[in-house]
């Protein structure tokens, strides 16, 4: 069988998407820290690291079909926002976007019928899903908070938790 060339180059964008993110939600957690939010910046800093996880999956997975892994640039992510909600925001669109990105993947895998990519992928279709909820779960109890320093430090410490036990 062949190289697939256009899943190879699609595994390697997918890659580079996984460090992007990671880089955005680092840039997230030092944001949180400078806004004496230590919880929110630990979150972050797990997602980061889970998303570092990804990028090295997808890394394994070409090289040991025998691809090339082709690095790209990882552009700068934003590192000023508005308010505390809208790094959440951005982390719930940066998660749609992935999920849209991933059945995409999934698609050109079926296309060049590459079983082992297309079963490979099926990890991150779940784990979208996972990713997705959690997204909309910290949105949606930031909502609650709104207008309450209280409420915002008791969350705070909340997800201070995080990566403590379970990720
Ligand atoms: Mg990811």
């Amino acid at each position: 069988m062949g190289i697939p060339e256009r899943l190879v180059d699609e595994m390697n964008k997918q890659l580079n998407r996984e460090l992007r993110n990671a880089y955005l939600y680092l840039s997230m957690a030092a944001f949180y820290e400078e806004k004496g939010l230590p919880g929110f910046a630990n979150y972050f800093l797990v997602q980061a690291r889970e998303e570092l996880e990804h990028a090295m999956k997808i890394y394994r997975f070409i090289l040991d079909r025998g691809w090339r892994v082709v690095l790209q640039d990882i552009p700068a992510p934003k590192t000023e926002w508005s308010s505390v909600e809208e790094p959440v925001e951005d982390f719930l669109e940066a998660e749609k976007r992935n999920t849209e990105s991933i059945w995409r993947l999934v698609d050109i895998a079926r296309e060049e019928g590459d079983k082992a990519a297309e079963q490979f992928l099926q990890w991150f279709v779940e784990e979208q899903v996972e990713e997705e909820k959690q997204a909309l779960e910290l949105k949606a109890r930031l909502g609650m908070v709104r207008g309450s320093p209280a409420a915002l430090l008791a969350l705070d410490n909340m997800l201070a938790k995080r990566g403590a036990g379970k990720s």
